[in-house]
């Protein structure tokens, strides 16, 4: 028996919603089912601070615990299987002692004994000896791992006799993208039903998620999108939602034991120290029934108990969170507030846009909640790409409209029915000729065609938009204005920030491209019945002067 002869990555992996490249999806393993965004919290396997029964109950569907310490505690011909072993019902994952390499630089076991004693505890999920790279700037070291790591994959695929267990590719390369890139392909033309990234820990410890973002999508870039990705070692709440949408599935972290046992807190943005809390911002059974007196008084076995039971929740809460913007269509959104926590994170997604094309191949076209637009880092968003590039690359003006007639977005919406406009349109004389578009921050030029479409009609923005969206969205208007080439341009603007750099930026390409351009200033009121009178206006002249040669 070879994997090949058990793995069906279609059933055991199926997505049900999507956003960004994050997804909600259903894992199926011998023992049930896990829903995905899933977080494995570690347990040891003799000495646990909270028993996984507990875990479970606060509503965790997996845990994952060390197979090699396993082995070390019971022996390599343990009758009782690993759910026997940890009192756990559900899905229990194992390491396979890989972390131990990367800690004391080797384990006193083998490939093959380690994939022998998975199966024989009936690992749900299990991951095969792989050699971590870790952080390392030695580049000859990180290609001896990856070419180890994929001779061990091999090795393992032959050695694999069972048929229930789901193994994990590790992927490993460190912070040398091409490596990760490479070994990404190489795992991806294996059959591992899960794939997971290597050697993040140390990374993370250092800050370094710059890093971390780049690690993930080379692997990404370089996966079958539906394969589940595992992020080996990460698991603060506070980083959990970049991960999701950078494509990662499953996660597994001991930090919610090992902050408490340095007496810290875990918040979703962040981590405080216990001597630094006068209030408890959570509601979990710990905090609603403990004072922080409680816990600074409690004997320390005690108090990291109880600091352990709060951090698991707060991760727990935290998945549950990134579920649901997934479903909403908000990941974003969260992802965005979480990166605010700190500035290495929030530097990470400043990259982002480099992988603009990965994103928007993934990310779904359209969706149910409108689109909240705060600023620069907005411009990245997939939905606003997609829109930008659609408008130049597919879609062709109606014939003969040859002058345009660009207008600010109108009070009410659908734009393309809002009373002014309406009347605007039944003044024109040949209306054929004309063409209105709305400039609009973020998407540059909206053909009034294409106004009610998504996600221009769903995006909300706020009047105070920083001076870089304001450069950038007039840069997209005019490279619409650059690929279309009107002959003639009518715009109506206001004296706000946005309006006068469209007629600065505006003005400059008619000059270059000898357009003809009348710019009709409104001051505040742009939509009064004067500023649409001067409009009407400027148009009629405009007929007059071309009428008069005849
Ligand atoms: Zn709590």
């Amino acid at each position: 028996m070879t994997i090949t002869d058990s793995w069906k990555i279609k059933d055991a992996f199926e997505i049900k919603s999507k956003d960004l490249l994050g997804r909600v999806g259903r894992l199926r393993t011998k023992s049930g089912s896990i829903e995905t965004p899933c977080l494995f919290p570690v347990v040891h396997p003799t000495n646990q601070i909270v028993a996984p029964k507990e875990i479970r109950e606060m509503g965790y569907e997996a845990v994952m615990t060390n197979a090699y310490l396993t082995r070390r505690a019971f022996g390599p011909d343990v009758k009782k299987g690993i759910h026997e072993i940890l009192g756990f019902e559900g899905p229990v994952a194992t390491d396979s002692g890989a972390y131990q390499i990367l800690t004391y630089g080797d384990i006193e076991a083998n490939q093959a004994e380690m994939i022998e004693f998975q199966e024989r505890i009936g690992s749900d999920i299990a991951v095969i000896l792989d050699i971590p790279t870790g952080l390392t700037a030695n580049r000859r070291y990180a290609e001896r791992t990856v070419e180890e790591t994929v001779r061990r994959a091999d090795q393992a695929i032959a050695s694999i006799k069972g048929r229930e267990t789901l193994w994990v590719g590790p992927i490993q390369g460190g912070i040398h993208l091409d490596l990760v890139a490479q070994c990404a392909e190489e795992m991806n033309s294996r059959h591992f039903t899960i794939l997971a990234l290597g050697s993040p820990t140390q990374v993370m410890e250092q800050y370094m998620y710059k890093e971390l973002v780049q690690m993930i999508l080379a692997c990404k870039a370089n996966i079958q999108s539906n394969r589940p990705l595992h992020l080996f070692g990460a698991g603060h709440p506070s980083m959990l939602a970049l991960a999701v949408s950078l494509g990662c599935d499953l996660f597994d972290s001991a930090s919610y034991a090992l902050y408490a046992r340095r007496n810290r807190y875990l918040t979703s943005s962040g981590t405080i120290r216990l001597e630094d809390i006068e209030y408890l911002p959570c509601s979990c059974s710990v905090c609603n029934n403990s004072s922080i007196k409680d816990l600074v008084d409690s004997p320390p076995q005690e108090r990291m108990r109880k600091l352990s039971i709060h951090n698991l929740n707060v991760c727990l809460e935290e998945i549950r969170r990134i579920k649901q913007s997934i479903v909403e269509g908000r990941l974003w959104e969260l992802v965005l507030q979480r990166v605010r926590s700190h500035p290495k994170l929030y530097e990470s997604v400043n990259i982002l846009w480099k992988y603009r094309s990965l994103f928007e191949g993934q990310s779904p076209i359209s969706k149910k909640k409108g689109l909240f637009f705060f600023d620069y880092l907005d411009l990245d968003r997939p939905e606003v790409t997609r829109f930008r590039q659609y408008v130049v690359k597919r879609y062709s003006l109606p014939d003969e409209s040859r002058v345009l007639i660009l207008l600010p977005p109108p009070l009410t919406k659908p734009w393309g029915t809002d009373k002014n406009v309406k009347e605007l349109l039944r003044s024109l004389d040949k209306p054929e000729s004309y063409h209105v578009c709305f400039y609009k921050i973020p998407y540059g030029a909206v053909p009034i065609e294409l106004s009610e479409v998504y996600p221009v009609a769903q995006t909300e923005i706020s009047r105070h938009v920083d001076i870089t969206t304001i450069s950038d969205s007039a840069e997209a208007l005019i490279e619409y204005m650059r690929h279309f080439k009107y002959n003639e341009v009518f715009l109506h603007v206001s004296d706000e920030v946005w309006d006068k750099k469209v007629v600065s930026k505006v003005r400059r390409l008619c000059r270059e491209e000898h357009q003809k351009l009348v710019v009709s200033y409104q001051g505040q009121d742009v939509w009064g019945v004067k500023a649409l009178q001067s409009l009407s206006a400027l148009l009629k002249r405009r007929r007059t002067v071309t009428k008069k040669p005849k």
